[in-house]
């Protein structure tokens, strides 16, 4: 935001987002066509119904409707017990009806929100999402169908578009949000939260770059402090979250300019070019389509049995907000740890699968499950990153939960040193077998009692001199190389702190005698 002087007026800015969500239905909206588009052979997934030829008639998909009732209630909607969708008209090559089936003023949910954790800088831990959260309201939820996909090829004379009808009727959610966000980082905020939550409830892919999940960003600014909205702008075609915050950027700077040169915003739709970094305008208001909307004569008003809808109240997931705080208060987590396991559902599964497979109550519950994040973020998460794949659901690694959950008890017990839980647990990673299996076999449990240690550690004191006669003559550091060579003497069985320990004494009496 400008720095105000004392004739300059600062400005706020306003930001409200409408994102389509694709839903992961096994048909298409309205037909029996798989909604497989993307796999499909290009037009492969079309019939008569999302072709609109004369005399057929759409069926309403069950599962879409299943789907928008869950995210409804996730985002804390009222659900409609009438709703209904209307034909909005518009003529576009990509809309082979010449209209697309929606939902106007009955959606199938409205008046939600969302908290979304406080904004924070790369790198660092997030601060407790419990503290300072930022609620946005959400307007409505709807249902549509996509259209055709167009495929642009080359420009001038010459070009030409090819059409696959196939993503043509897939079921489309649309989630319009209050113009409650300020800053662009909140937005990219809502649509990680968005994303996040689509893929909790498995209802979508919600992947930005493969078009499962597309962000509109209407922006405007107002004098800081106003009460009413200034005219707005709609930004399109940002592929990435990050591309949404670079276009509210420059649109802000666009804006703020226009007004303190005196100028007035115009209400318009502007698309987002991510090479150049601008946005530039694509239809102004007085070409804004007239949709003439209208019910859908095809298909009746929809009543939703109450009781449907607390069935689906009842069998929605834990979400991942829910979750990072009950990871926190039940079992002591810390923010970062928490947000880290709830990223993905499966992960935030994974990790209760451990900590779950031994009966531990309380305080030593709160130790286990501590050390079981740290191997959960640490060691599984750093040998997945190194099989390159970071993304990969943690269940389908060969470490299963009840021996992921046995290496972390060996470890907390101190029953293999730091370096050799490492080693067991890759050898896990690669074959899945049972860890203590692999210690035996191995021979790396810890050399902890010191009867065993003492002749190992008299025989490291004799063979090397030098580091003997350093540490006698002050520099106390050389007992740490002397620790190395018990380490390697017992093939990392010992525990490197009773060996510093024991060492130190007998090296003290050394000196004194
Ligand atoms: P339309 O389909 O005409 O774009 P919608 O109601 O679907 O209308 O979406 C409007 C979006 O624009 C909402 O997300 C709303 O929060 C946002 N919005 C409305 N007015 C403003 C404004 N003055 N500044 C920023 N965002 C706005
Ligand atoms: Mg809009
Ligand atoms: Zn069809």
């Amino acid at each position: 935001m400008p720095h105000g002087s004392r004739t300059e007026i600062v400005y706020e800015t306003v930001i409200g987002l409408e994102i389509h969500v694709q839903l992961r239905t096994r048909s298409k909206m309205f037909c029996t066509c798989a909604a497989d588009y993307q796999t499909a052979p290009p037009n492969t997934r079309v019939c008569p119904v999302c072709l609109a030829l004369p005399g057929v008639l759409p069926v309403i998909n069950r599962r879409a409707v299943e789907f928008t009732i869950m995210t409804g209630l996730a985002l804390n909607c009222e659900i409609a017990v009438i709703t209904k969708f209307d034909r909005k008209n518009y003529g576009y090559p990509d809309l082979m009806k010449g209209y697309q089936i929606s939902q106007y003023d009955q959606p199938i949910a409205s008046g939600g929100h969302v908290d979304l954790p406080p904004l924070t800088t790369v790198g660092q831990a997030p601060a407790d999402p419990r503290s300072s959260v930022q609620r946005v309201g959400i307007t409505r939820v709807h249902l549509e169908e996509d259209v055709a996909r167009l495929i642009h090829i080359g420009n001038g004379t010459g070009a030409y578009s090819l059409m696959d009808v196939n993503r043509a009727g897939v079921p489309l959610m649309e989630i319009v949000s209050e113009p409650d966000m300020r800053l662009p980082e909140q937005a990219e905020a809502y649509i990680s939260e968005l994303q996040q939550m689509m893929r909790y409830l498995g209802v979508s892919t919600a992947n930005m770059e493969e078009g499962s999940f597309r962000c509109d960003a209407n922006v405007s600014i107002r004098p800081a402090g106003a009460e009413e909205l200034s005219t707005r702008v709609e930004i399109k075609n940002m592929n990435r979250a990050r591309a949404v915050v670079r276009a509210l950027e420059y649109e802000i700077k666009r804006q703020t300019e226009v007004v303190r040169s005196g100028g007035r915003v115009e209400q318009e739709t502007r698309g987002w070019d991510d090479e150049l970094g601008i946005t530039h305008s694509q239809r102004s208001k007085e070409e804004v389509n007239d949709y003439r909307y209208f019910p859908e004569p095809d298909l009746p008003p929809l009543e939703i049995d109450p009781a449907w809808i607390e069935e689906i109240r009842r069998t929605l997931p834990e979400l991942a907000s829910s979750r990072r705080a009950r990871f926190q208060d039940g079992y002591g987590l810390s923010p970062y740890d928490a947000s880290l396991l709830t990223a993905k559902r499966t992960t935030a599964d994974y990790f209760e699968a451990v900590v779950r497979a031994r009966p531990y109550h309380g305080e030593k519950q709160q130790a286990f499950a501590k050390e079981t994040a740290n191997w959960v973020n640490g060691e599984m998460a750093r040998l997945l990153n190194a099989k390159g794949e970071p993304d990969a659901d943690i269940f389908s690694t060969r470490v299963q939960p009840e021996r992921m959950a046995t290496i972390v008890e060996l470890f907390q017990e101190r029953a293999i040193s730091n370096a050799a839980a490492k080693q067991v647990f890759a050898e896990m990673f690669e074959s899945g077998r049972d860890p203590d299996a692999i210690i035996e076999e191995k021979g790396l449990r810890k050399v902890e009692d010191t009867e065993a240690l003492l002749p190992i550690i008299d025989e490291i004191i004799g063979s090397n001199r030098k580091a003997v006669d350093d540490f006698l003559s002050g520099k106390e550091t050389a007992v740490r190389f002397l620790v190395g060579q018990v380490m390697r003497a017992t093939r990392g069985a010992a525990d490197p702190n009773v060996a510093a320990d024991l060492l130190t004494e007998r090296l003290r009496n050394l000196g004194g005698a």
